[in-house]
């Protein structure tokens, strides 16, 4: 029987999403290529499958995957396989570039696309509140608002297709680079010998105030509840980012926009993979500043 919405990735954070649709009553066929995740997605009601081809006949597609080539090669698979639903959401984050031609590829086969890629973390997937950067035409994005609003509580329309992806770039590219700016004063501040909480209460009470220092602060210690805390656990990890930061800088190379720091920042990040940091949250270059590039 046709399902109201296909959900494909339930990973770290589509399998919350997939869960607050489930619970808001939605009729939802769910796929992802671990086997584990999709059994826990069946037990809280989910029909499930283990062919993606399984979901032609889900009107809304929702796809929550790591990057550009997963979600081509889905799209791709669908299509040919005669998906006969009306309506693609893409909430990963991949190249604006891809992400454009894709939906210009949906277009022609008469269905509507929106790139809706996120912020909030696993934290506002779980709890409902993601804010949304929807790409797309207004038309689409009112046909599937009532989907968005039950997984986020802030939808931004960006602009035509791929624009959200651009948005969601651009902020993970300013992120990064005051990451490592906060990791590299606060790391000189404790060579020099002053205490991390002390500078940190400067810092965030004047002008180097962001929120990598007032609200992700990477010294251990400084606040609690962040993956600092917490021997960089959980959070947001140093791949992903490193990830963000090679789809921002070829993004912005592809219309000759400079990003030096936007550049040096994925080196950092680069070099972290290379001392197997990867896992770690990405404030964790506060440590690979101090050397301390052990797991
Ligand atoms: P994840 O790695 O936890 O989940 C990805 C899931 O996709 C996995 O379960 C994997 O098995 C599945 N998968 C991979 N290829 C597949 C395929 N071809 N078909 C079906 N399933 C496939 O990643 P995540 O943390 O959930 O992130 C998903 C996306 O959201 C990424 O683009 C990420 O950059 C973005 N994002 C993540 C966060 C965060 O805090 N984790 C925040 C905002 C945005």
């Amino acid at each position: 029987s046709a399902h109201s919405v296909g959900f494909i990735g339930l990973g770290n954070m589509g399998a919350s999403m997939a869960s607050n649709l489930l619970s808001d009553g939605v009729s939802l066929k769910a796929f992802d290529l671990n086997k584990s995740v999709v059994e826990d997605l069946a037990s809280k009601g989910a029909s499930v499958t283990d062919k993606v081809e399984d979901m032609v006949d889900c009107e809304t597609i929702i796809t929550m995957l790591p990057s550009s080539p997963h979600v081509q090669g889905t799209v791709e698979t669908l299509l040919s396989a005669g998906w006969s639903g009306k309506t693609w959401i893409d909430s990963s984050t991949i190249d604006p570039i891809i992400s454009k031609s894709l939906g210009e590829a949906l277009e022609a086969e008469g269905k509507g696309k929106i790139d809706a890629p996120v912020s909030g973390g696993v934290k506002g997937a779980a709890a409902g509140t993601l804010t949304f950067m929807v790409g797309g035409a207004s038309s689409t994005l009112e046909s599937v608002r009532p989907y968005l609003s039950v997984m986020g509580s802030n939808i931004v329309h960006c602009g035509s297709n791929g624009s959200g992806q651009t948005a969601k770039l651009c902020n993970n590219l300013a992120m990064a680079i005051q990451m490592v700016g906060t990791a590299e004063a606060l790391n000189m501040g404790d060579s020099l010998g002053l205490d991390p909480k002390i500078l940190a209460g400067i810092m965030n009470t004047s002008t180097s105030r962001c929120w990598s220092s007032d609200s992700y602060n990477p010294y251990p210690g400084v606040l609690d509840g962040v993956p600092a805390s917490n021997n960089y656990e959980g959070g947001f990890g140093s791949s992903l980012m490193l990830k963000d930061l090679g789809l921002a800088t070829s993004a912005a190379g592809a219309v000759k926009s400079a990003t030096p720091l936007g550049n040096a920042t994925k080196e950092i990040y680069t070099m972290m993979e290379s001392m197997e940091m990867g896992g770690k949250d990405f404030g964790a270059v506060l440590q690979f500043l101090k050397g301390n590039c052990g797991n």
